[in-house]
């Protein structure tokens, strides 16, 4: 049967006018999933029992089950949820100082194969639902309602390639974002994209106020093809002329994520590349610290030298940041939870 986490406001609304319903239920709907998190169908008091016979018939509520839960010294959770169908999907919960952040996963495995990740160690075995995206942050909020705190961000940087299961990303979004769903403001919604550049330039056009972020690893085509096979359907050129179609559309900062990877991209030749890349335009860089994958021989850049690659940039001018790292006593990399557990 059809979960009801599936649903979009607007799918609700016209699921109720299908069954000669009132479309205005749909929102006190959405407030007892959402935001009383109910879990039966029965505990919505304000919905007439004819309706609640009529909403089992149709749909189900059903949330995830928790497989594994690892928790870090620093507070970051690392979940692995086991959909309906046995699969096995990892999501993130990580402390800031401005709040609580979910990392959430798009797909069941990826197919982009980055070099350096442990997501890619397996195949893409199928897109996950709206619904399904939904669940993880809805199951994360769960866990922060024991302590009575509150879920304020979502980063769309689990396993998976967001823009490679566009549509149900874009709708899971709608219902995190949505005043009568999780409520998550739009500038605190991230998608991560390694680069796919149709879904850049559709993203683009929709006017949403979500940020984007970028995963760059590489400032010349030779080195990024060699990390990141994308790079060799959509170079630079092309991604950099997607995303100034973009920036003129949209009035927001993109960001652009940067492993620092040993010895790989972590030079002066590279911090110079980058320079170049994003001068004139309106974005800033995240300095990541890679978080080893055991089945990979790349190692993050020493902290001295992470350092100097930080301080070349800033000194020319470049936004940057130096992200701290979270969570690198469990398995925190994308997909290495997953990864482990499967072996
Ligand atoms: N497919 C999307 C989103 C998922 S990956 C993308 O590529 O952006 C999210 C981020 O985690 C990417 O920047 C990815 O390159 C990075 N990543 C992958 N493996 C990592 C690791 N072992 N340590 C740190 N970051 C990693």
């Amino acid at each position: 049967m059809k979960s009801i986490y599936d649903l979009s406001l607007s799918d609700l609304q016209e699921y109720l006018v299908s069954k000669n319903l009132k479309p205005f239920h749909a929102k006190q709907i959405f407030r007892w999933l959402y935001d009383k998190r109910i879990t039966d169908f029965d505990e919505m008091s304000d919905i007439s029992k004819k309706m609640i016979e009529q909403l089992k018939e149709d749909f189900v509520i059903e949330s995830l089950a928790v497989r594994d839960l690892q928790v870090s010294k620093d507070g970051t959770k690392k979940f692995l949820f086991e959909m309906k169908d046995g699969a096995l999907v990892e999501s993130v919960l990580m402390i800031f100082d401005y709040g609580f952040s979910a990392c959430v996963s798009s797909q069941v495995g990826c197919n982009m194969g980055c070099s350096f990740c442990a997501s890619g160690l397996l195949k893409k075995q199928r897109d996950l639902s709206s619904g399904e995206i939904v669940c993880q942050a809805l199951m994360i909020q769960n866990e922060l309602d024991k302590d009575n705190e509150r879920l304020g961000n979502i980063v769309v940087m689990g396993t998976g390639e967001p823009f490679d299961n566009y549509d149900n990303v874009m709708k899971a979004l709608s219902i995190i974002n949505d005043p009568f769903g999780l409520m998550i403001g739009s500038r605190h919604i991230s998608i991560s994209t390694c680069g796919v550049v149709p879904g850049i330039r559709r993203f683009g056009k929709e006017n949403l106020q979500y940020n984007l972020a970028i995963s760059l690893h590489a400032p010349n085509d030779e080195l990024r093809s060699k990390l990141m096979p994308i790079n060799r359907a959509y170079p630079l050129k092309e991604l950099f002329s997607a995303l100034d179609e973009y920036s003129d559309n949209n009035n927001l900062r993109l960001t652009f994520e940067y492993l620092l990877l040993k010895g790989v991209n972590d030079s002066k030749k590279e911090a110079d590349e980058i320079r170049q890349l994003l001068k004139g335009r309106n974005a800033y860089i995240n300095l990541i610290p890679y978080n080893k994958v055991s089945e990979k021989e790349f190692e993050t850049s020493s902290d001295e030298n992470a350092l100097r690659f930080y301080d070349l940039l800033k000194k020319n001018g470049v936004a940057v940041t130096l992200r701290q790292k979270k969570g690198d006593d469990i398995d925190a990399a994308c997909g290495q939870l997953r990864a482990n557990k499967l072996k």
